[in-house]
């Protein structure tokens, strides 16, 4: 018989951390920190099987699972000395789900269960207080029916609003038992209209129902949109963990609270979170009532500490968070409750961190010898260190504040105020920044969170799900924001006598929780301090070197900075759009003879060997390699009648001779066109003056600077062996030239791109005449899907959210196919030279997943934007230990 159910705490602890796939994180955990010796309340968890088993079969539970139920429950009550339903000494569980991997806010969590008219008189005579009693079955009536009947929220406020009214109190605490009873009698006759049977008071349908929401949750809409944004295969499932309760709302010498081991927001060393005296679970997390800082270093004036207000119970907790660490050998997120002063642990969890927490507590562990620097460079995730290289508020910068709230994420956002998730999602895919202004969030508002370029929330704390949910996006966060109210209704916001509408631009500092009005100058981030030494550690780790793609002087100098090691792609017909000589390729694009070509060319030569010298120069000693001309001539063409005109007339020919010469470079399918090298076949003097401005320029350099570049002379779109063999030659001739001119010689190669299946194919005969490989995996990807590259993004969304294809194919290399030509070059190439130099240079070069295949198929280098460099680096690094290379660290 399979096993469905595993206990923990309750004399026996089934479970392990290393088991989270089938018991799900939480389970996992709870059972790890049971064997450690830590105070968790006994309970079990159902597996993620039984989630796939209950899917497959049409929403029916596996032979066995109620036995095996029956058979914990049985334990967890000897453990606890109380029984499931006894009306004198009864049992309450919570029921929550735990998937593999937390997703916050996604599932549904049902405290109390277990209470009925009759075991509320138990737990009020068991406990000694019928307050609490009737205020904890009014809690798991309001929770269960919302989550598992369905019935909205809403209706339950009502009820409390209008008791609350009728007794003329202002907060929930001044209400007694029997409000609390009126409260429930409220409840109870609501449900019961709203479903037309009664609330169920048998705990075993209660305990049933709740497994079956939780099960039923996973395919809820949220948790659907969470996967599909994360990543997650719908086949793993949840588990279902059911556990005996403990009350954190019994009284002042109660507490629950969440906290972190370290700040998640910076990753600084101290105890960091929140609690709330006399409250329940989710109190907390609900921004309800303001929670309190766990400890006095982090306390503002006024603020109560629980290192203040319960010594005991926070030195307890003190050292499970050194135990937590110690055993975890990560930062944990956890939950516990204090009942009668007695600390329980809830649950524990790597907690979810911004990218500069990431980077300060894996670089602060290192140095502390909780783990080791490899295991440092695994820790920081490659894509969230682009939060880190992007810009923050300029602090010079003119400002005007409108409100402030709590530093929930860290980064600047800037962009219109939208009201609503769905129009943050639907402005942002038309390319607007928005700021999602919501009085609070919820796992509803996830797509727009998404879409926007940060959130501000008027209600809740650094645990809300605000907080939450932008941390792990990477999204700039102000929560809390208590000064500004919302008017939905009327599209606007207003704080201190200021208003801004839906539309306007305000500005967030998610690192201050200040909220500006208008937008505010950003600058460039520090790149020193942990990311340097993060950096470091992954430059001795890793195999593969990493260049950028650059033309301009601008971005080779952030490549430069980002720690790039030459250029890997120097795409020239960028430079060729200038204002300055986008005259002169008109006209070189307009001659219909030789000799008018060579004259439109001597005029681009300067500016092109001006262009050389400035990358030459920044990137001295370095490898440059530069592609030349690659599209097809009519996309330098004017377009507007005004543009047509000023061209002609600046050549001197009429409109309509333009529109005959445009009309003649026409193309059904210029991708596949008249481009690439088969533009310096046919006009070989194109390629032969880009030559001449890259050679003159090396040599240049090298006679300014005593250190002669080398550059690396990239022929695009190859296909046949030949296509290189005469543009080679036609390179070769001017290089003799120019140095026989000069009386200087510099070292240069000449290599192609590989970007065609043909050229894969065929690697062996072109590495026969070639120096070198730079893999164009746009082109390859687009040619070997047969899918336009400038299209696709209208149909691929689908593609991948059907499954057909597991990522976009243009982000992330498709190992399978494009991924096999790439394979194939590299064995035909390295079987005629065995030293051949092999690169990659479309986007896939800051991909980590691509770099990973890169490493496997042993490529020298990868080359991706300037910003991607930090990410290619760490990437790169991860790469190289995953392949079991040597520790350099060590
Ligand atoms: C490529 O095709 O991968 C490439 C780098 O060239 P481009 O994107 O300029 O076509
Ligand atoms: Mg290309």
């Amino acid at each position: 018989m399979t096993k469905w159910v595993y206990s923990f705490g309750a004399g026996r602890n089934e479970g392990r951390a290393e088991m989270r796939d089938l018991l799900g994180g939480k389970g996992a955990n709870l059972a790890e920190m049971a064997t450690i010796g830590l105070p968790v309340p006994p309970g079990f968890t159902i597996t993620t099987e039984v989630c796939t088993a209950y899917y497959e079969n049409g929403r029916k539970y596996p032979d066995g699972l109620r036995e095996q139920v029956a058979t914990a429950m049985a334990e967890v009550e000897k453990a606890v000395g109380a029984r499931f339903g006894d009306p004198h000494s009864p049992l309450l569980v919570s029921v929550r789900s735990g998937a593999r991997v937390s997703m916050p806010g996604m599932m549904d969590t049902v405290l109390n269960l277990g209470l009925n008219d009759a075991t509320v008189d138990g737990l009020a005579a068991a406990s000694g207080d019928a307050r609490f009693a009737w205020d904890s079955y009014r809690r798991f009536i309001q929770m269960y029916g919302s989550v598992v009947l369905g019935v909205d929220h809403h209706r339950f406020e009502e009820i409390i609003e209008h008791v609350k009214l009728d007794r003329g109190a202002v907060e929930d605490t001044e209400l007694t038992a029997q409000d609390w009873h009126r409260v429930v009698d409220g409840y109870k006759e609501m449900v019961a209209e709203t479903i037309n049977r009664p609330f169920p008071q048998d705990p075993e349908e209660q305990l049933w129902g709740a497994i079956g929401a939780v099960f039923g949750s996973w395919m809820n809409q949220r948790a659907i949109t969470y996967r599909r944004l994360h990543d997650i295969p719908a086949d793993w499932g949840t588990a279902v963990n059911v556990q005996a309760m403990v009350f954190g709302n019994m009284g002042d010498d109660c507490a629950t609270g969440v906290c972190f081991t370290r700040d998640p927001s910076t990753g600084e060393n101290v105890f960091y979170g929140e609690y709330l005296v006399n409250a329940q679970g989710e109190d907390v997390v609900a921004g309800i009532r303001t929670p309190q800082p766990m400890a006095k270093a982090r306390a503002k004036p006024g603020e109560k500490p629980m290192e203040e207000v319960m010594p005991a119970a926070y030195a307890e907790l003190v050292k499970v968070r050194e135990r937590l660490e110690r055993h975890y050998r990560d930062m944990q997120d956890i939950e516990f409750t204090v009942q009668r002063n007695k600390l329980y642990m809830l649950q524990t969890r790597n907690g979810k961190r911004t990218a500069a927490a990431s980077l300060k507590i894996a670089v602060d562990m290192a140095r502390e010898g909780l783990i080791d620097e490899a295991e440092a460079i695994r820790r920081v995730n490659p894509a969230a260190l682009d939060q880190l290289l992007h810009p923050t508020l300029d602090p010079k910068a003119p400002r005007k504040l409108l409100s402030k709230g709590l530093p929930a994420s860290p980064g600047a956002a800037c962009g219109a105020v939208v009201f609503s998730a769905d129009e943050a999602e639907s402005r942002a895919a038309k390319g607007e920044s928005v700021i999602l202004v919501r009085v609070e969030t919820s796992p509803e508002d996830i797509h727009g969170m998404h879409a926007a370029k940060g959130i501000l929330t008027t209600r809740g704390g650094m645990t809300s799900h605000a907080a939450v949910v932008a941390r792990g996006m990477g999204r700039p966060c102000v929560a809390g924001a208590g000064g500004i109210t919302v008017d939905y209704a009327g599209q606007q916001l207003m704080a201190g006598g200021q208003v801004v509408r839906a539309g306007e631009t305000i500005t967030l500092d998610g690192a201050t929780g200040e909220v500006f009005i208008g937008s505010v100058p950003m600058v460039e981030p520090q790149l020193s301090g942990d990311f340097a030494t993060l950096m470091d550690w992954a430059d001795k780790v890793r195999r593969l070197r990493v260049r950028a793609n650059a033309e301009t002087p601008l971005d080779a100098e952030t490549a430069r900075k980002f720690g790039a090691e030459g250029i890997g792609l120097c795409r020239t017909e960028h430079m060729f759009f200038d204002p300055e000589r986008i005259g002169a390729v008109r006209q070189m694009i307009m001659s219909e003879t030789e000799g008018g070509r060579r004259d439109a060319l001597s005029r681009l030569l300067p500016f092109q060997r001006k262009d050389f010298i400035e990358l030459f120069r920044i990137m001295a000693g370095l490898p440059v390699t530069i592609r030349l001309l690659d599209p097809p001539l009519h996309e330098f063409l004017p377009h507007s009648a005004a543009e047509i005109a000023e061209v002609a007339a600046s050549l001197d020919t009429d409109v309509a001779a333009m529109q005959r010469r445009a009309a003649d470079l026409a193309e059904a399918n210029p991708m596949l066109g008249h481009r690439g090298c088969r533009l310096g076949v046919s006009y070989p003097e194109i390629y032969e003056m880009q030559a001449r401005a890259i050679f003159e320029a090396a040599v240049a350099i090298a006679q300014e600077t005593g250190r002669a570049p080398v550059p690396e002379i990239m022929i695009p779109l190859v296909a046949a062996r030949r296509e290189l063999e005469i543009t080679r030659a036609q390179v070769d001739a001017v290089a003799q030239q120019v140095f026989s001119e000069k009386g200087y010689h510099v070292e240069y190669y000449v290599g192609t791109m590989i970007e065609l299946p043909r050229a894969a194919l065929t690697a062996d005969r072109i590495a026969e005449v070639g120096d070198f490989f730079s893999f164009g995996t746009n082109d390859l990807t687009q040619t070997t899907f047969g899918l336009s590259r400038d299209d696709a993004g209208k149909f691929l969304p689908l593609y991948v959210e059907k499954g057909i294809l597991p990522k976009d194919p243009f982000v992330s290399l498709d190992p399978e196919g494009v991924g096999a030509l790439v394979r194939i070059a590299v064995e035909k190439g390295r079987s005629v030279k065995q030293d051949l130099k092999l690169g990659i240079c479309g986007e896939h070069g800051g991909d980590p997943a691509s770099i990973q295949f890169c490493e496997e198929v042993g490529l020298d280098y990868v080359s991706c934007s300037p910003y991607r460099v930090p990410v290619a680096r760490l990437a790169a690094a991860q790469a190289a230990l995953q392949a079991g290379g040597v520790d350099r660290t060590a």
